[in-house]
């Protein structure tokens, strides 16, 4: 089973149809700074209504989805949204290799989409993509504890399973909540997390 077969077979719960609402939220606060001129990545962005609502907001933004059914459905919202300058790159996000580093980072569902023995890897990923004075922004899903006999994605997702990663790397927690908007289901199981290198 690949990422590609979920995608061909409409088997895509995660797609909860829009944005996510602690993104919005970010944006409407201009907590991620100025977007014009800036560049954001979402990394296993599916369908990338986040990468969209980046695009919105003014950024440069491009989604990383390895299944190209994903990709053609972001066409098609692309296109509905009118936000031509939006992009997205199909392959494997480990392989992005980008001309130049991205002042914001957006991860929700794509670390816990990866088995829990990729975290280092997933945090070296986030490292290697952002620009010395950016931003990493990860919306922290599911906080569920559970059953040993329990088999993701998604894996459960606390903040100190990203601490463990990316602290090692230099990257700093700046701000973390609990976030109290969520994607009907979601709610009281995620955090926002901002972190910049020290
Ligand atoms: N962030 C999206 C999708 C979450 S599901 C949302 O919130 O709706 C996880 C996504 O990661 C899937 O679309 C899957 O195709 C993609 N993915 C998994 N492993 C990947 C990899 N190594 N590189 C790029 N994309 C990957």
């Amino acid at each position: 089973m690949t990422w590609e077969d979920a995608w061909a077979e409409g088997r895509t719960r995660w797609d909860a149809g829009a944005p996510a609402p602690a993104l919005e939220g970010l944006l409407a606060a201009g907590a991620l700074g100025p977007a014009t001129g800036r560049r954001a990545v979402v990394p296993g962005c599916g369908s990338g209504h986040d990468v969209l609502a980046l695009a919105r907001a003014g950024f440069a933004a491009v989604g990383l989805d390895v299944a190209p059914t994903a990709g053609a459905r972001f066409a098609a919202l692309r296109a509905e949204a009118g936000l031509e300058g939006a992009r997205i790159v199909i392959g494997d996000a480990f392989a992005h290799a980008p001309d130049a580093p991205y002042d914001v980072i957006w991860d929700y569902t794509f670390c816990c989409a990866l088995d829990p023995a990729e975290r280092p890897r997933w945090a070296a990923l986030m490292e290697r993509l952002l620009a010395p004075e950016g931003v990493l922004a990860t919306l922290i899903f599911p906080a569920i504890h559970a059953p040993s006999d329990y088999q993701g994605p998604p894996w459960p997702l606390w903040p100190d399973d990203q601490r463990a990663v990316l602290e090692p790397l230099g990257l700093q927690l700046a701000r973390l909540e609990a976030v109290t908007e969520s994607h009907p289901g979601r709610e009281g199981k995620e955090h926002l997390a901002l972190w910049r290198r020290s």
